[in-house]
């Protein structure tokens, strides 16, 4: 059985094409993992690629992770509303391109950004009948061995990390449902179930309300990490 916050947030029965997911969480919780497996094993699902002027990680590629850009570059696009949604994030900054997503929203294929909480809550404004998907680590102690076992990262960025993933887990009840990440292909499946209820409605013109029977979702599991 579906939690009693999910389906009351799911029942807010607006009708309509409703093909837009966000995934947001803290830093550090596999939002990451989780999507690029989907990239992998979902292709249907179209994902988009952020903007940053971060620096690239080892291993990280141009139009795949990320597109890197400079500041100024980020400004211009963010000046022309090139950007759905952009946000500050430990010192660097990371936007979305809104054209791809229109695109691809008006093909009616189901597209998936992955972003921070203050970009969600942009996405919300901006698409009210997105699905806002927040994923949680299965607990602080869990969230913190992940942020340190990262050696991408200076001790003093990790620091201020954790200090932005807690205020960040404050912000699990402004989504719609919480998926906890204690298995990567648990929440792909989870996911990919939640992308394809929102489909059907899309599809029927039907209210969310009842979409979620789904089997893939009985198992999930709904805790809240702070009282
Ligand atoms: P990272 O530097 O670890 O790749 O990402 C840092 C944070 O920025 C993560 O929480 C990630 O989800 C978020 N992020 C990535 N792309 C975007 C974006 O386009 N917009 C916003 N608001 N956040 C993003």
């Amino acid at each position: 059985m579906l939690a009693g916050k999910q389906q009351r947030r799911l029942h807010r029965g607006t009708p309509g094409p409703a093909l837009l997911t966000v995934l947001s969480g803290p830093s550090a919780v596999g939002k990451s993992t989780v999507v690029s497996r989907l990239r992998d094993e979902c292709p249907q699902i179209w994902q988009s690629v952020s903007v940053t002027t971060r620096p690239p990680r080892s291993g990280e590629r141009d139009g795949r992770e990320y597109y890197f850009v400079s500041e100024p570059e980020f400004d211009e696009m963010a000046g022309r509303g090139d950007l759905l949604e952009s946000a500050r994030y430990v010192g660097y900054l990371y936007g979305t391109p809104r054209a791809p997503v229109e695109e691809h929203l008006a093909r009616g294929i189901p597209a998936l950004l992955e972003i921070d909480v203050a970009g969600a809550r942009q996405v919300r404004a901006a698409v009210p009948d997105a699905l806002l998907v927040f994923l949680a680590p299965p607990s602080w102690a869990e969230l913190e061995r992940r942020l340190q076992g990262r050696n991408t990262e200076t001790a003093q960025t990790i620091a201020r990390r954790l200090e932005v993933a807690r205020a960040e887990l404050d912000a699990e009840h402004e989504f719609d449902i919480t998926l906890v990440n204690t298995s990567v292909g648990d929440v792909c499946r989870q996911l990919v179930a939640l992308i394809s209820a929102q489909g059907a409605d899309a599809e029927n013109g039907t209210a969310r309300q009842g979409t979620l029977g789904n089997s893939e979702l009985e198992g999930t599991r709904w805790q809240r990490l702070r009282p």
